[in-house]
This record gives structure tokens, sequence and C-alpha cells, in this order.
């Protein structure tokens, strides 16, 4: 593909606040945000593959990466159409995927990966408090179970280091998630501003 997507790819464990990053990312000009647990949990649970993705993520475990990365490329084709995502002009910011390597290998067909933003911090215990809190606030199913949280954990921490393996190291910036918010977004602010102004 000549006219690859440009992506921010938002890597972090549950809980380190991708998808709010994400969010806030998505809504400056220039910027459009996917965020594939979204994308998941909007599906219509009454279709066969909606029931079977939910069923998935209601034990923490990952959906296959096929189905993943077709979803995901359907989504963000539907985005082109309705004018939401312009490809020529705006970064794609992707929280969620890659969560694997061969989602890692699929991505690059098709996108050219400007940054990366690895959201972590050195306690998860801090993290796995704020899923039990977002699982009042957000009424989601996988964070108020314990041991489904602490699988996900799991699950993040084995495949990780082989999904970012897949990424020249220089392109990687650590955020600590327990600083002040504000400070995040300096940090983030801080990346971006240098890894998207070299974007030909
Ligand atoms: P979290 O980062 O807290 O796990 P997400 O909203 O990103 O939350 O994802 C929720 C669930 O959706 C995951 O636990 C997993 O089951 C599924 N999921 C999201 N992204 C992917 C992906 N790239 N590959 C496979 N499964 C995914």
């Amino acid at each position: 593909m000549n006219n690859k997507y440009n992506v921010v790819l938002l890597f972090g464990p549950p809980g380190s606040g991708k998808g709010t990053w994400g969010k806030i990312l998505g809504m400056m000009p220039g910027f459009f945000h996917v965020s594939t647990g979204d994308m998941f949990r909007m599906l219509n649970v009454e279709s066969k593959l909606g029931l079977r993705v939910m069923e998935i993520i209601r034990k923490g475990e990952l959906v296959p990466d096929d189905i993943t990365f077709n979803m995901w490329q359907e989504h963000v084709k539907n985005a082109v159409f309705v004018g939401s995502f312009r490809p020529q002009k705006d970064v794609l910011v992707l929280d969620g995927l890659p969560r694997t390597k061969p989602q890692a290998e699929m991505l690059q067909s098709v996108a050219a990966v400007r940054a990366i933003l690895k959201l972590d911090c050195e306690d998860h215990e801090i993290l796995i408090e704020r899923l039990h809190r977002r699982a009042v606030l957000e009424g989601r199913g996988d964070d108020a179970n314990e041991a489904i949280i602490r699988h996900r954990f799991e699950i993040y921490n084995r495949q990780i280091q082989q999904t970012l393996a897949f990424y020249p190291r220089d392109m990687m910036a650590y955020i600590d998630v327990t600083i002040p918010p504000v400070r995040i977004l300096a940090a983030i602010g801080n990346v971006l501003s240098k890894s998207l102004t070299s974007m030909s």
C-alpha cells in the first residue's frame, strides 16, 4: 500500500488510561481515535460474532488476531467512508491494537507508525484499584471480577514484550501514569510534537 495510515500507538496494561488519553487526543483536530475494546463492546450481542466476542472479553481473553484485525480494518474504512477520518491529513491514534506480534505484523502492511506511547507504572496494584473504580462507574463486567482482572494483566505481561520488540526502541516513550494528569498531558504533547513534526 502506497499511502499508509499515519499512526500513533498507545500501549499499556488495563487501567493505564489508554482509552482516556486516546479519547482526549482524538478530540484534537487532525487526530482520529480508534479503541479496539470500544469497537468490540459496540458489537450487537444478538449476532453470532457479537456473542462470541462478548464471551471472550468476559473471560479476559484476547479476541483472535484475524477477527480483531479484519474488524479493525472495516471500522477504519467505514470511518474514511463517512469522512470522520481523512487518511491523507489525519493521524490515527490506536488504543488496544496491536496486542500481539501477529497483529503488529498485520498492522505494518497498512500503517506507518510515527510514535509509540507506553503508558505504565511500576506498581500494577495501583491500576487494579483504578479498574475496580471503573467497574462501578462504567459498568464494565470485565473490570468487576478480581480473577479476570489478574488474568488480563497476565496476558498483557505475556504479550507486551514480543509486541513491542517489533518496533524500534527509540520510537517508544514511557509515560508514568501515576503523575498528575496535566503532566501526563504535557509529556504526551511533548513526544507527539517532536515525532509528528517530521511527518512527511
Ligand atoms: P483493557 O486495556 O482494560 O483490557 P480494552 O477496552 O482495551 O481494555 O479491551 C477490552 C477487551 O477487548 C480485552 O480484554 C480483550 O478481550 C479485547 N481486545 C481489545 N483489543 C484487542 C486486541 N487488539 N486483540 C484482541 N483482543 C482485544
